[in-house]
């Protein structure tokens, strides 16, 4: 029995996050009411002509350096014809023969393996509108069509066929997610159609050196709906082959309910697109002072930012790739560690209570009203030990409500820590008297009980004792 191994090939959509749209002055915004976003321009009327928007550009010409791309001097915008009713113009303007970028790619790791997925090309493009199959009172016999996506900004990115499993593709998805989000190209909003991604996926013999041919599953919008079409498309063809049918190359769609993939079209449906150059937009000239200016103004990259996060603050590679999920959770944490001078604790509080009440208040790090500045006068006071880490997570959730500083709450509340043996020897005497049979058993020989006598005078004290004075308060008292 031949084992086979998975080919996959990603085509990635991503809209490019501008204000207006990439031929006309018409708004971008999501969740507008249907056709309020629309103009001659972008509905295709006769004689309107295009003006590709400087923006849409820019941020083009930062996802393809971002991505280590070759930015061409000169790429052509051409139009791809196709009828479909959300398609007002009839044709998608899109760049075909002369793309806007070659070459490049990311390091996908996967199981502490590590690869490196080639990109093919990235090549800018206008969305189509959105056909209405649902909601209205006559949905059964009408379709509605929204235009105001259409002429909207994208890039599409395609990679060469370089992965070998659904994990590894999930990552890369993953990974170039983040990159467009962290410089700001992309806003990352799945659910809002942001950022699409289509999957190839072929198989052949371990061995074999020509691909397989393909199915394409199209529109695939989560990390792990991706991972699960790929998982369910490499079994479908497998088990095809294995019974003695051949793989036909065709587009699927998948069914998350369902969890599989189905048919959409066949080769033989495909359409013959036209492609010709769009007569009504001139070349796109990028000069080389505009391509440098871009350059320069790239920020610190995710994987770089990782590498200097382990080298700068001692973190360890857990910390690193946690803490630069996004830029905004980095920049939070630098901050905090710098007005702190405590790095790994910054760390500790960023990943453990920030995080969390990030996720239980599901707002972004942005929407944190606890300062880093703040939250380090609150990481001073447990490395003084003024408080004790229990208390300290109740002060940081006064903060977080109330916008008070740690000093301030400890101080109003009366948190810090008691030392002082002759405020905690009453304590102490009267846990004892209250457990004489769990000291006498300590005097047996069962030391664990011990804790327990620690965590009563802990209690007495309602969370405040320093549990290393109560500790040698409690075994002189012991003997
Ligand atoms: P098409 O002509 O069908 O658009 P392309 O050659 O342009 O195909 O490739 C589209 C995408 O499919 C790319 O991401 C590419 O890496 C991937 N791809 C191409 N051939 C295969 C294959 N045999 N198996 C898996 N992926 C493939
Ligand atoms: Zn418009
Ligand atoms: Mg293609």
């Amino acid at each position: 029995m031949p084992t086979y191994e998975p080919v996959i090939g990603l085509e990635i959509h991503a809209q490019l996050c501008t204000r207006t749209k990439i031929f006309c002055g018409c708004a971008t915004d999501f969740g507008a009411d249907p056709n309020t976003h629309i103009c001659p321009v972008c509905l295709g009327m006769p004689g309107a002509l295009p003006v590709l928007n400087s923006q849409a550009v820019d941020l083009a010409l930062r996802a393809a350096l971002a991505l280590g791309c070759d930015v061409q001097p000169r790429s052509v915008f051409a139009r791809k014809n196709y009828f479909y009713p959300d398609l007002p113009k009839g044709y998608q303007i899109s760049q075909y023969a002369e793309p806007l970028a070659l070459g490049g790619g990311i390091d996908v790791e996967v199981d502490g393996s590590s690869a490196f997925v080639r990109l093919t090309r990235i090549h800018m493009e206008e969305d189509a509108g959105k056909s209405l199959h649902e909601g209205f009172a006559d949905s059964d016999r009408k379709t509605y069509l929204d235009f105001n996506r259409a002429g909207t900004p994208l890039i599409e990115i395609v990679s060469e066929p370089d992965m070998r499993s659904a994990a590894q593709a999930a990552t890369f998805f993953e990974r170039l997610c983040q990159v467009l989000v962290w410089i700001g190209v992309n806003d990352g909003n799945m659910d809002e159609g942001s950022l699409r991604c289509d999957a190839n996926v072929s198989v052949r013999p371990v061995g074999q050196s020509t691909l397989g041919t393909k199915a394409e599953v199209k529109n695939v919008n989560s990390f792990r709906y991706l991972q699960k079409a790929i998982e369910y498309e490499i079994g479908r063809q497998i088990d095809l082959i294995e019974h003695g049918g051949r793989v036909v190359q065709e587009t699927r769609l998948f069914d998350a309910a369902q969890g599989k993939t189905y048919s959409m079209r066949s080769k033989e449906e495909a359409h013959d697109y036209r492609y010709f150059p769009d007569p009504d937009l001139p070349t796109l000239v990028v000069a080389a002072g505009r391509l440098a200016e871009a350059r320069a103004a790239l920020p610190e990259l995710p994987d770089a930012r990782r590498a200097r996060l382990m080298t700068q603050y001692g973190l360890p590679a857990y910390d690193a790739d946690l803490l630069t999920q996004s830029r905004e959770l980095a920049d939070y944490f630098e901050a905090t560690a710098s007005a702190s001078g405590l790095p790994k604790a910054a760390s500790n509080w960023v990943m453990g209570e920030v995080l969390r009440t990030m996720k239980e208040r599901a707002v972004p790090i942005t929407a944190v009203p606890t300062t880093p500045t703040a939250l380090a006068g609150l990481l001073r006071l447990v490395d003084a030990g003024t408080i004790s880490s229990t208390v300290a997570k109740d002060v940081f959730a006064t903060m977080y409500e109330s916008g008070r500083s740690a000093d301030e709450i400890v101080e109003s509340q009366g948190l810090a820590q008691v030392s002082d043996t002759s405020a905690l020897e009453p304590h102490v005497a009267a846990v004892l008297a209250a457990h004489p049979d769990v000291v006498e058993e300590i005097r047996a020989g069962k030391d664990r009980k011990f804790q327990f006598l620690v965590g009563q005078v802990m209690k007495a004290s309602r969370g405040k004792a320093d549990p290393k004075v109560v500790t040698d308060l409690l075994t002189r008292a012991i003997g």
